[in-house]
């Protein structure tokens, strides 16, 4: 890491819902919601931000907390190329991540991994939970590339781990050993809960898996009605079995998309009881609008998509994440945060000069990953910012050039 000093301040605009002030002098925000701030910090912590006064010159640069993404797959990022999925299926991408999990080595997770995390700092992320194909040829070398990964970048990314797997694979004796083996290490069990099943085998299952993380200790993160079809069906069993017996431990449903297309009071039922159960929800727009809700030459026009708006008024935490980069699933992507923001825009219509717009990308990822610092920027937060040339969320969203603070030092193409 390049010598640089552990103190320094700048002026940006930051957003409203984003500053917490000790005083609150009752500043007006611009119309974008930003709040033009002097944000210094030492020892890479942050002073208290001060709001500049009227009479001082505007700000050129906005400055945002450094990004946290509750969603993504850098086991098999950047993958599009030995193993294409030219059909945009779900199907034809399993099949083919499939193929490639059968030659996947730890040199190729490592190179691959490592390119993506330094693509992921560099463009302003500080946390990542990413999902590891854990059952089959490719899950040792994968396993064993990421953990290397997450010691390497541990200064500069905090990398949460999930164990991929088929939902069933819990209930056998290698799961049992797998989910211990993943407890020792830190990390999440996942698995695959998307119709068609039977209803009866699928309570069952997720029944031994909440056992299991109560005994081991670790959280869950599902992917959970990726699909067109049979609206929340895999919802409705998760709830079917949290109201039997309700789990301490904090759950995390990724995708979500079929509930989008239930009917709102459905929608609204079923976001109340997740809210009831305190399940977190991660919206994977991306991916689910590329391989979702394919009509054959027809260009779909209802995307399956978790109805965002209706799970946050009911209490639910929303986080949005990238899914897949460059890989059978999804070809394009390089995880930058406003990237994701500028794509989901259409997709979502999540304003970021709105709280809850902003929220899915900011606080309430961090809230879904139970990182200890949320991103509101005050008194003794970290000093970990992303600062734009830019002056609005218009500008902000079309990559304008930026550099990142990472625990007040200035993060370098050099730095390590
Ligand atoms: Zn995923």
């Amino acid at each position: 890491m390049e010598v640089v000093a552990a103190r320094g301040s700048l002026r940006a605009w930051v957003p409203r819902g984003l500053l917490q002030l000790d005083r609150w002098d009752g500043q007006q925000a611009s119309g974008d919601g930003l709040v033009a701030v002097e944000l210094a910090w030492m020892d890479g912590r942050l002073l208290a931000p001060r709001v500049l006064s009227d009479a001082e010159p505007r700000p050129h640069s906005l400055a945002l907390p450094r990004f946290a993404d509750p969603h993504v797959h850098l086991d098999k990022a950047f993958t599009w190329s030995e193993a294409p999925n030219f059909t945009g299926t779900y199907d034809g991408a399993l099949a083919a991540n499939l193929q490639e999990h059968r030659f996947r080595t730890k040199e190729g997770v490592l190179e691959r991994g490592d390119r993506a995390l330094r693509l992921a700092c560099s463009h302003g992320l500080r946390a990542l939970r990413s999902h590891i194909d854990s059952v089959g040829p490719g899950a040792a070398a994968s396993w064993s590339a990421l953990l290397e990964l997450r010691s390497r970048w541990s200064h500069a990314i905090d990398l949460q781990l999930v164990a991929l797997a088929p939902l069933d694979y819990w209930s056998s004796a290698e799961g049992l050993a797998l989910a211990q083996e993943v407890g020792a290490n830190g990390g999440l069990l996942g698995g695959v809960l998307v119709p068609p099943f039977r209803a009866v085998d699928v309570r069952r299952q997720v029944h031994v898996l909440l056992d299991l993380v109560e005994k081991v200790g670790c959280g869950i993160d599902l992917h959970i009605d990726e699909a067109g079809i049979q609206p929340a069906a895999g919802l409705n069993q998760l709830l079917a079995v949290l109201d039997q017996r309700p789990c301490s431990i904090p759950i995390t449903c990724s995708h979500c998309s079929s509930l989008g297309l239930a009917s709102r009071d459905q929608q609204r039922r079923i976001a109340e009881r997740l809210a009831q159960h305190q399940v977190a929800v991660v919206a994977l727009p991306l991916t689910n609008g590329w391989l979702l809700g394919r009509q054959g030459d027809q260009t779909p026009v209802l995307k399956p998509l978790a109805p965002i708006r209706t799970l946050q008024r009911a209490g639910v935490t929303v986080a949005v994440g990238a899914d897949n980069v460059v890989d059978p699933w999804f070809p394009v992507g390089d995880l930058d945060p406003l990237s994701l923001m500028a794509s989901a825009l259409p997709l979502t219509q999540l304003a970021p000069w709105e709280r809850l717009g902003l929220a899915p990308f900011t606080t309430a990822a961090a809230a879904a990953m139970n990182l200890s610092w949320t991103g509101l920027l005050h008194n003794g937060a970290p000093a970990d910012l992303l600062v734009l040339e830019a002056t609005s969320w218009s500008e902000a969203l079309c990559r304008p050039k930026r550099r990142v603070l990472v625990a007040g030092r200035w993060w370098s193409a050099r730095s390590r």
